[in-house]
């Protein structure tokens, strides 16, 4: 999500990001299909998207202050509310795999830093040089906020994260057991210090599934999503107001995120398999595909 408009965007561009959207759903919804969990379906997709330099995770993560790479990510399981996630990362290709890892194969739901790395290696998840996460535009856009930074007042550093694009990626997903699944995976916020982490490894925050309600992954404004707990306050809307997904998202994301100061959007499915994919800013990649394979890509926001 982030400001992503029509206008600024060349033809290929928008072509380049359409094409990726619909292999990675293409992925999740051939798993669904072949009668797969939506765990599978969740991490996968997130693989594809991972894999490719056009997005702010894996391969594609932003720089921190310091030129490097930290990622997060995480996963929960609605059907029995387990979640894995995993923090500020430089070496291991797929965070994704590594938060299911975590989920499934270690007493803790959180791991960070240099930990996470000595289990990823246990788990013998592909491990790879930080510098094949270089990217030339994440450089430049590092550049960029450092360069704006200088000589400007904190609101004016505000702005200008405002004005970027954030490009986590995540997914959504519900079986045909009934079971919901949700996973996000990011290099977090360009220019981000001190072993900042965002709401993307944050159950609760970044993502949350719940086979009573729905399945949700985020992207935006980290902190402001923390201090929302976006992705649980849209369940427990549904759960204990008795709201729609559509109904719970809108409330969050277009009323309590807006007030906060924090802006980005959410992709979600209800356990009935409605998909709700709301945004407060003016645009946020995505898809959907339901059971029927009827695929839907967008970016802007009419
Ligand atoms: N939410 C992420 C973070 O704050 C950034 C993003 O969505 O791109 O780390």
């Amino acid at each position: 999500a982030g400001t992503i408009k029509k206008e600024k965007m060349s033809a290929e561009s928008v072509a380049m990001y359409r094409l990726k959207l619909k292999e990675a759903i293409q992925v999740g919804y051939t798993i669904l299909k072949d009668g797969g969990t939506s765990l599978d379906a969740v991490e996968k997709t997130i693989n594809v998207l991972e894999d490719s330099p056009l997005f702010n995770a894996g391969r594609g993560a932003v720089l921190t202050y310091e030129g490097v790479n930290e990622h997060d990510a995480s996963i929960m399981d609605g059907k029995t509310l387990n979640a894995g996630a995993s923090a500020g990362t430089t070496t291991v290709k797929n965070p994704i795999n590594l938060a299911r890892a975590i989920m499934e194969n270690s007493p803790h739901v959180m791991l960070s830093g240099p930990g996470a790395e000595t289990f990823a290696q246990e788990q013998e998840l592909e491990i790879v040089e930080p510098d094949y996460f270089f990217t030339e535009n994440k450089k430049k856009a590092l550049e960029r906020v450092q360069a704006s930074e200088k000589n400007k007042t904190a609101s004016f550093y505000d702005s200008e994260i405002k004005d970027s694009k954030f490009g986590t990626v995540g997914c959504a997903a519900l079986d045909k057991n009934g079971n919901l699944a949700a996973g996000t995976s990011t290099g977090g916020m360009t220019n981000k210090r001190w072993g900042r982490i965002g709401d993307s490894p944050i159950i609760g925050a970044g993502t949350y599934a719940n086979n009573a309600t729905c399945a949700v992954s985020s992207t935006g404004w980290g902190e402001f999503f923390i201090r929302a707990m976006v992705a649980h306050d849209i369940s427990a809307l549904m759960e204990y107001k008795g709201l729609s997904l559509k109904e719970a998202a809108q409330l969050v994301v277009q009323k309590k995120l807006p007030e906060l100061g924090g802006d980005g959007g959410i992709i979600a499915v209800d356990n009935q398999g409605n998909m709700v994919m709301e945004f407060n800013t003016s645009g946020m990649f995505r898809a959907t595909m339901n059971d029927k394979g009827e695929l839907y890509v967008e970016m802007f926001k009419d």
